[in-house]
């Protein structure tokens, strides 16, 4: 490790990096190692920042597995050479990219933070400097015995460090894009940046190697319940080939039509080996199958309560399990676990 403090500071595209061509006005991606000369204000954090572009880049509604494999593997070949990464990134799969790159990452003792923004950083009124210069900031983070603030997979964003598998997409037009609705925030950015210390993840000892996972299996459906479905629809769904887990997004504390048709579906699917975890589709809250009868009749056909995990972290979590185990109760018990700072056990 070097004296001066050190950032990888990685574009992988999205709005941020745009640009308006001051003649036809259209947004476009600029040379992102020019960053420095685009953002003089960099320099003066006085730190080591080295940019990686990914060539191409791409709007984040491309992303997949493969991504998020690559983006490991960066992190991973870079990890001992910096104090914390950036990850510039589009908004409108950020919350996924986050959640598995938790879960892939390991117990990491170093700040990722991903950020982006809605208006591109070569626009007047762009919420992307602030983002991009206040990452920097947490990231470059230690504390008094020099070790990282943040030493986990996080988004920053207006002014707020989510833990990365809380937050979900909330807005498309509002500065503030994000939510982490079932856990505080990590850290405040005002005149000083507040860490809410006794909400980080920090290792029990410091000096463990990475060990990332790059092994997934994205063999997952999302199901949401809604007023009015059509069996024979339903039925199709869970009788698909190729499926290993279901997210079943479900009414408020996990409920769901009461119908014998619906949980025969169900349990036909469970039948079949298929994992059917129940998220919710409040933005608040959490799954509690025994609150009311049409929840507790899932709980009883074996349907795996998902606590208060968001569905992005909830797939991120299965394709990560499901690359790591054949044996379905083994990942049922860990899907009821807190992994990465994901689910609060009750
Ligand atoms: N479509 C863009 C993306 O997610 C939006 C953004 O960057 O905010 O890549």
């Amino acid at each position: 490790m070097q004296d001066k403090t050190s950032i990888l500071l990685v574009y992988t595209g999205g709005t941020i990096g745009m640009k308006q061509d001051p003649v036809s006005f259209d947004l476009r991606p600029f040379d992102f190692s020019q960053i420095l000369e685009e953002m003089p204000e960099l320099k003066k954090f006085g730190y080591r920042i080295d940019t990686y572009s990914f060539d191409p880049v791409i709007d984040s509604s491309d992303v997949d597995i493969e991504f998020w494999k690559r983006l490991t593997r960066l992190i991973e070949e870079h990890y001992d050479s910096y104090d914390g990464f950036v990850i510039l990134h589009g908004t409108d799969t950020m919350s996924f990219s986050a959640s598995a790159l938790s879960f892939m990452l390991g117990d990491i003792e170093k700040p990722v933070i991903f950020t982006g923004s809605q208006l591109p950083i070569g626009m007047l009124r762009t919420d992307g400097k602030e983002n991009l210069i206040s990452s920097i900031e947490i990231a470059a983070s230690k504390d008094k015995d020099g070790h990282p603030m943040v030493p986990e997979v996080c988004i920053y964003f207006e002014s707020q460090l989510y833990r990365g598998n809380r937050t979900t997409k909330y807005t498309a037009e509002n500065f503030r894009a994000f939510r982490s609705a079932n856990y505080p925030v990590l850290a405040e950015a005002g005149i000083h940046i507040k860490f809410n210390t006794a909400f980080i993840r920090y290792p029990e000892t410091w000096g463990k190697p990475l060990r990332p996972v790059y092994d997934l299996d994205p063999s997952v459906l999302i199901i949401k319940v809604i007023p009015g479905m059509k069996r024979d629809l339903l039925d199709s769904l869970v009788s698909i080939g190729g499926i290993r887990a279901i997210v079943l997004e479900t009414y408020g504390s996990g409920n769901a039509p009461s119908g014998k048709w619906f949980t025969d579906c169900i349990r036909k699917a469970i039948d079949r080996g298929l994992i059917v975890l129940n998220i919710t589709q409040c933005q608040a809250g959490r799954v509690d199958m025994d609150a009311y009868s049409t929840g507790k009749s899932l709980k009883n056909i074996g349907v795996t309560g998902g606590g208060d995990c968001t569905t992005e972290a909830a797939v991120a979590k299965l394709f990560f399990l499901l690359g790591q185990y054949t044996d379905n109760k083994t990942i049922i018990d860990l899907l009821k676990k807190n992994i990465r700072g994901e689910l609060t056990e009750v």
